[in-house]
C-alpha cells in the first residue's frame, strides 16, 4: 500500500530524515514514535507532498509519489496535521464538504451523491447530530472527530493522522483512538499516526516505528518492538514491559528517567 524507500528530507541543507525506508501493507495501522524532534512530523508531510524529498521515493498503491497530480495525491490520502486550525465561521457539514473538493472540478458544485458521502462521513464519526454547528464552537474530541469526518468524506485509502490526541484529555483520546481503529476494521483504511504517548501505540497499533534523529531504529509488532533496552536508549527512561494481559500489545510501565 505506501512503500518508502531510503528518504531523505533537508532542512537549510541539514538532514532531518535520512535513509528512511518503510512498508505498510494494506489495511494496516502503523504507529510512528520517537523523541521531540526526531523527525515524525516531518515524515508525513513527506509522504503526503506537503515537503519536497531531497531524494528516495514514496510509492503508494504502486504508483509513484513524485508523479502523482496534487488531487491525485488528495484522492488516496488524506493527512490531519497535529493543530488543525478550525475555521471558526465554518459549519461541521461546511467542512466535511470540503473532503469532496479533490473529486470535483472547480466549477462543479456538490450533487447528490457528495452530500450521500458527506451524510455517511458524519454518521461513521457520530457526527451527524453537530453538523449545523460552527466548528468554533465544539470541544477538542468533537472537532478531531469533524476533522476526521472531513478526511472520510474524501474517501481516501490512506489516512496520515500527526498526533490525532494530543490536546485531548485521556477519555477523548481513547474515544478518538477507538474511532481510528473503527474505521480502520470497518473500511479497510491503512493508517499511519504519530503518537507520543508508548501504550496507546502499543495497543492500536499493528505495527510500529520507532524513529531517531531521523532514521528507523525498529519497526516490527508492538511485541517486537517495545523492549527495555529500546526504550531505554531512545527516551533515557526506564520501564517495565508488562505481557501477562496481552502479549501481541505490552503494557509500559514507565519507572523514572535514567540518572
Ligand atoms: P517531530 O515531529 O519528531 O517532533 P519534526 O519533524 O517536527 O520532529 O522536526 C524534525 C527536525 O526538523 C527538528 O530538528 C526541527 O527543528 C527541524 N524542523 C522542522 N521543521 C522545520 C522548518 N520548517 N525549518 C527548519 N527546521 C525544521
Ligand atoms: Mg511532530
Amino acid at each position: 500500500m505506501l512503500k518508502i524507500h531510503s528518504l531523505r528530507m533537508e532542512f537549510r541543507e541539514r538532514a532531518v530524515v535520512q535513509d528512511f525506508s518503510l512498508e505498510v501493507e494494506e489495511g494496516e495501522i502503523v504507529s510512528i514514535i520517537g523523541p521531540n524532534g526526531s523527525g515524525k512530523s516531518t515524515i508525513l508531510k513527506g509522504v503526503s507532498g506537503m515537503l519536497p524529498c531531497v531524494s528516495g521515493q514514496v510509492c503508494i498503491a504502486d504508483q509513484h509519489l513524485a508523479q502523482m497530480t496534487a488531487k491525485h495525491v488528495s484522492q488516496v490520502m488524506c493527512m490531519l496535521c497535529q493543530a488543525n486550525i478550525s475555521p471558526a465561521d465554518m459549519t461541521v457539514q461546511e467542512l466535511v464538504g470540503y473532503g469532496r473538493s479533490p473529486h470535483k472540478k472547480w466549477y462543479e458544485r456538490l450533487d447528490h451523491k457528495d452530500y450521500e458521502i458527506i451524510a455517511w462521513a458524519l454518521d461513521k464519526t457520530g457526527m451527524t447530530g453537530y453538523k449545523d454547528r460552527l466548528m468554533a464552537s465544539l470541544s477538542g474530541g468533537e472537532a478531531q472527530r469533524a476533522w476526521l469526518a472531513m478526511a472520510l468524506a474524501q474517501r481516501p485509502k490512506l489516512l496520515l493522522l500527526d498526533e490525532p490526541t494530543t490536546y485531548l484529555d485521556i477519555g477523548h483520546q481513547l474515544e478518538v483512538l477507538g474511532l481510528v481503529r473503527q474505521l480502520n476494521q470497518e473500511l479497510g483504511l491503512t493508517v499511519v499516526m504519530v503518537l507520543h504517548d508508548l501504550n496507546h501505540a502499543s495497543t492500536y497499533s499493528d505495527k510500529v516505528c520507532v524513529i531517531q534523529q531521523g532514521t528507523i531504529e525498529r519497526y516490527g509488532r508492538p511485541s517486537e518492538v517495545f523492549t527495555e533496552e529500546l526504550i531505554r536508549r531512545v527516551y533515557g527512561v526506564e520501564t517495565e514491559i508488562d505481557t501477562r494481559t496481552d502479549s501481541e500489545h505490552p503494557r509500559i510501565h514507565v519507572l523514572h528517567k535514567m540518572k
